[in-house]
C-alpha cells in the first residue's frame, strides 16, 4: 500500500495556516498588508472582543476583478511575483500568496471588493477554504474582508487563544506598527465600535506619532536622521528620561515593513550608552529606507525577523542617526562635548578602521576617503570598543554650575577619597584623576530603589501604630486595591475601608506622614499608565524617590561616606531611576583644558 500521499488542498492550507495564521492579530496583519499592497490609502480595521468571532478590514485600494478574487484565496495565488527574479526586488508587504488561503481554511470569510473604475463590485462567501457563493454586488471601490468565527474549525488553534483583553493588544500592536510604518496611510482601528486609533494619513511621521504614543510622549521625542551610502534614517528617539523597562515601545521599519534585528537594537543602545541607568531601553520610531537588494526579510514566516546584507553599514547608520538626536538635545540645554574629544577618537577610528570581520558597503568603504573633506568627523566609527570611546552624552544636570563636562566611564573607581559638600547637598569627591560631583538625593534614590528591585529583599515594614485612614477618590483606591500584593512588596499593608483606604504598614524607611501622598501618586501612576506601564518599578521609583533624602536635608557623615561609597564603587548607581544623572565626574584633563592649560 502506498503511504506517501500528496495532501489534499484544504489539509495542506490548514497546515499553512499554522503558520501564517497563529493569532487573530496575525489575521489583521495579513489583511492590513494586503491593503497597503492594493495602494490604500485609507484602512479601517474594526474586530470585536478578541477578535477570533469577528474581524473586518475595508480598504480603498485598486479592488480585485471577480476572477481575481476567485483566485486570491488558492495557494500560491498571488499577484506579486511571477517569477523566481522577481524574488529579489520585491517591495511590497506580501508576497507568499498563501495569506488568504490560510485565513480562508481556518474561518468563516465574507469579501467585498469593487475594481477602481468597475461598474459593480463582486461578494464572495467562503467556508472553511471553499467559495460557497460568488455573486455581483454593489459595493464601494476597494476591498472589505470580514472573518468570523476564526479557527472554528482547528480547536487546538482555539485553546491556545489568551484572554480577550491580550489578543486585543495584539491586534492594536499590529494597527500601531501598520500606522507608524506607512505615515501615509490613514490607519483606524475600532474595537467593539469604539475607536482606539486614527492617523491622519498626511504623509508626517510625526502626526502618525503623535496619534499613536500621545501628545506627552510625542513632546519628548527627539529627531533623528542620519544618511550613509545607500542607507536613510529617520525618526524619533525618545529623550532618556522616557525609557522604558522594555522593548515594547521601539520600533524599527525598514521601507515600511515592521522588522526586528539584533543589529537595530545594538545599534540603539549603544547610541544611547550611558544616557541611560542599565536596563532601561529607550523608546524610539525609527525608519530605514534602503535598496530591497540589500536585505533578505523572507527569512521568518511572519516575516518579521531581518537579516542585513551590509551589517555594519545599518549598525552605523542608526547609532549615528540616534547619537546625533541626543547630541542636538544636549547642544538646546548647552553643554557641548568637547571638540578636542571627538576628533581624538575619530583619529582613533581611522587608525583602526578595517578591524571587524562584517562585509562594508561599496558606499560605507567609500565614505572614509570623502568624509574628511565635508567635515563629516560622524561618518566613520566603526568598532564598538572606539564607540565606547566617544564622548558618551549624558542628561544635564540639575544644575549649570560648575560648566563641568559631564562624562561618566564604565571604569571602575578603585581608590577615592570624600572631600566634602559643596553647594547646600552636593558631595564632593575625588579619585587619582578626577573629581566627582554627586547628586546626594538622585544617588539616594537610586540605592534604594536598586534595593527594592532585587528580588531577594523585600523591604521591612513599619507597623502604624494607629492605622491611617486614607481618604481617596473611589477609583484611586480601586486601582491600588487591586495591586495590594505589589504593595506588600514595597513594604505598604493596606485594606479596603469604604470610601477610603485604611493604611496598616509603611515601608520603614518611610516616614508615615509621607505615606499619603505616596499611594495617591502611585495610583494616578497605575491608572494612566496603562498596559506599558510596569507596575512594580513604577511603584518602587515612586517609593524610592519619597524616601530618598531631600538635597538640602542634614545627614550624619557616616550616611554620607556609605552613600558616596556606593557610587563610587558601583557603575550601576549613576543615575537616578528616571535617568537623571547621579554623579558627574570632571576628569584632570578636562579641569586642565577649562584653565586653558591642555
Ligand atoms: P500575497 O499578499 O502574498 O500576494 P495573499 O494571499 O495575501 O498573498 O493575497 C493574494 C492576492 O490577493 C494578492 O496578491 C492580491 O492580488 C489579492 N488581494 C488580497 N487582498 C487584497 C486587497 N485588499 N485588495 C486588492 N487585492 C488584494
Ligand atoms: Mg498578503
Amino acid at each position: 500500500m502506498n503511504r506517501i500521499h500528496v495532501l489534499p488542498p484544504n489539509v495542506a492550507d490548514m497546515i499553512a495556516a499554522g503558520e501564517v495564521v497563529e493569532r487573530p492579530a496575525s489575521a489583521v496583519k495579513e489583511l492590513i498588508e494586503n491593503a497597503v499592497d492594493a495602494g490604500a490609502t485609507a484602512i479601517t480595521a474594526e474586530f470585536r472582543r478578541g477578535g477570533a468571532g469577528f474581524i473586518r478590514v475595508a480598504d480603498n485600494g485598486c479592488g480585485m476583478s471577480a476572477e481575481d478574487a476567485r483566485a486570491a484565496f488558492l495557494r500560491h495565488a498571488t499577484s506579486k511575483i511571477e517569477s523566481a527574479e522577481d524574488l529579489q526586488s520585491i517591495s511590497t508587504l506580501g508576497f507568499r500568496g498563501e495569506a488568504l488561503a490560510a485565513i480562508a481554511a481556518v474561518s468563516r470569510a465574507e469579501v467585498l471588493t469593487r475594481q477602481t473604475g468597475a461598474a459593480f463590485g463582486t461578494a464572495l462567501t467562503l467556508n472553511a477554504g471553499r467559495i460557497e457563493d460568488c455573486r455581483e454586488a454593489g459595493c464601494p471601490e476597494g476591498t472589505t474582508i470580514i472573518l468570523r468565527e476564526l479557527f472554528f474549525n482547528t480547536p487546538a488553534r482555539q485553546k491556545f487563544l489568551k484572554r480577550d483583553a491580550t489578543e486585543a493588544g495584539h491586534i492594536h500592536d499590529v494597527a500601531v506598527k501598520a500606522a507608524l510604518g506607512r505615515p501615509d496611510i490613514s490607519f483606524r482601528l475600532l474595537k467593539d465600535g469604539e475607536e482606539t486609533l486614527h492617523t491622519a494619513g498626511d504623509g508626517k511621521l510625526k502626526s502618525a506619532v503623535y496619534s499613536v504614543f500621545g501628545r506627552e510622549l510625542g513632546i519628548a521625542l527627539l529627531d533623528a536622521a542620519h544618511t550613509l551610502g545607500s542607507v536613510t534614517v529617520s525618526g524619533f528617539v525618545g529623550k532618556p528620561e522616557t525609557a522604558r523597562g522594555s522593548r515594547a515601545m521601539q520600533f524599527f521599519f525598514v521601507n515600511g515593513r515592521p522588522v526586528r534585528s539584533r543589529t537595530l537594537y545594538a545599534a540603539l543602545e549603544e547610541g544611547f550608552k550611558n544616557a541611560l541607568p542599565a536596563g532601561r531601553m529607550p523608546v524610539c520610531v525609527l525608519c530605514l529606507d534602503m535598496p530591497p537588494s540589500e536585505y533578505d526579510i523572507n527569512v521568518h514566516p511572519a516575516k518579521a525577523e531581518i537579516k542585513f546584507l551590509y551589517e555594519r553599514q545599518i549598525f552605523d547608520a542608526l547609532y549615528f542617526a540616534v547619537k546625533g538626536a541626543l547630541r542636538d538635545a544636549e547642544a538646546h540645554t548647552g553643554l557641548k562635548l568637547p571638540p578636542a574629544a571627538v576628533s581624538g577618537d575619530f583619529r582613533e577610528t581611522l587608525k583602526s578602521a578595517g578591524q571587524m570581520e562584517i562585509r562594508e558597503s561599496p558606499a560605507a568603504q567609500a565614505a572614509p576617503a570623502s568624509a574628511p573633506e565635508h567635515g563629516d568627523v560622524t561618518a566613520f566609527a566603526s568598532s564598538r570598543r572606539e564607540y565606547r570611546q566617544s564622548a558618551p552624552y549624558m542628561p544635564p544636570p540639575a544644575t549649570q554650575e560648575p560648566r563641568a563636562v559631564p562624562i561618566i566611564e564604565d571604569a571602575q573607581a578603585p581608590e577615592w577619597r570624600l572631600i566634602g559638600q559643596a553647594l547646600g547637598g552636593y558631595l564632593l569627591a575625588e579619585t587619582p584623576d578626577a573629581l566627582w560631583m554627586i547628586d546626594k538625593h538622585a544617588a539616594h534614590e537610586r540605592a534604594l530603589f536598586n534595593t527594592l528591585m532585587s528580588e531577594k529583599t523585600e523591604p521591612m515594614s513599619q507597623l502604624l501604630l494607629q492605622p491611617q485612614t486614607v481618604a481617596l477618590p473611589a477609583r484611586l483606591c480601586a486601582a491600588l486595591l487591586k495591586e495590594e500584593k505589589l504593595l506588600r512588596k514595597a513594604g505598604f499593608m493596606v485594606e479596603d475601608f469604604g470610601a477610603a483606604l485604611l493604611v496598616r504598614e509603611v515601608p520603614d524607611f518611610l516616614a508615615p506622614e509621607d505615606a499619603p501622598s505616596l499611594l495617591a501618586e502611585i495610583a494616578e501612576k497605575l491608572l494612566s499608565g496603562g498596559k506599558a506601564l510596569n507596575v512594580r518599578e513604577e511603584t518602587m521609583k515612586a517609593v524610592a524617590c519619597k524616601a530618598a533624602i531631600k538635597l538640602t536635608q542634614k545627614s550624619a557623615a557616616e550616611d554620607l561616606k556609605a552613600l558616596a561609597a556606593r557610587v563610587m564603587e558601583d557603575p550601576d548607581l549613576r543615575h537616578c531611576p528616571h535617568g537623571r544623572p547621579v554623579a558627574i565626574r570632571l576628569t584632570r584633563s578636562q579641569l586642565e583644558r577649562q584653565f586653558l592649560r591642555g
